[in-house]
């Protein structure tokens, strides 16, 4: 008998607007396989955004004892506030075979990469730059002013696509989940992934 096979963890990044949780509601929608991870983060909650289902709302305070208590699997600084994945609910759902999908900036992924090389690395691109921008503003949810600072942002972390594993698309969303479910599901036959399998049959050969 095999040991239970641990869950995949993937990580979603991508400029702000580009519709990261646009897609993953939609590919998450019925499936019992995986979870997301939620963030905690020093940033106001924005308006329909609930403690705990979004993100944990933290002070500064708590977020600086929590990273002094090694409880952080990565944290980052974006537009002036912290970032970061609680890191005991990703280990307890990875290791019950759960798929976790952490949706992070670059620099804490660059992070989880170092920590876990293991890891799925996906990078959600705009179709074009004035995409990105008409998306963001369109949401509403954020003033000029910081719709600006995103967009400043996004350069940065549109540098950094190339370091990750694969690059999906944000043109047609159906297309852009459809993708997300085939490099989730071919990732999972990957030798890197696989590695502790193939040792396992070589040693009860
Ligand atoms: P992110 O999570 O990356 O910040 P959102 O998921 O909030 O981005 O999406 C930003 C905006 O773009 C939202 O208003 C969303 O409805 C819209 N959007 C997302 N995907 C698409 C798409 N494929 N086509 C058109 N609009 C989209
Ligand atoms: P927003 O304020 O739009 O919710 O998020 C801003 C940026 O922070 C997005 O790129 C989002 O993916 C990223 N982010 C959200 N949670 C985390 C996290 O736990 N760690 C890191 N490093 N980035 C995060």
């Amino acid at each position: 008998m095999m040991t239970k096979e641990r869950g995949q963890l993937i990580v979603f990044s991508g400029p702000s607007g580009v519709g990261k949780g646009t897609i993953l509601a939609k590919y998450m929608e019925g499936r019992r396989d995986i979870c997301y991870s939620v963030s905690a983060t020093t940033r106001s909650p924005r308006p329909g955004e609930v403690d705990g289902t979004h993100y944990f709302f933290w002070t500064k305070e708590k977020f600086e004892e929590m990273i002094a208590a090694g409880q952080m699997l990565e944290y980052a600084q974006y537009n002036g506030n912290y970032y970061g994945t609680p890191r005991q609910f990703v280990e307890e759902k990875l290791a019950a075979g759960m798929n976790v999908v952490l949706e992070i900036e670059v620099q804490g992924a660059a992070k989880v990469r170092a920590a876990c090389p293991e890891g799925l690395f996906i990078f959600v691109l705009p179709p074009s730059f004035e995409v990105l921008r008409s998306r963001l503003t369109d949401r509403g949810t954020e003033d000029a002013a910081t719709v600006q600072k995103r967009l400043d942002a996004a350069l940065g972390e549109l540098r950094q696509a190339a370091s990750y594993d694969y690059v999906i698309v944000n043109d047609d969303l159906d297309r852009a989940v459809e993708a997300l479910a085939a490099v989730v599901r071919a990732d999972r036959c990957s030798v890197k992934f696989q590695k502790n399998l193939i040792e396992e049959v070589l040693e009860h050969a």
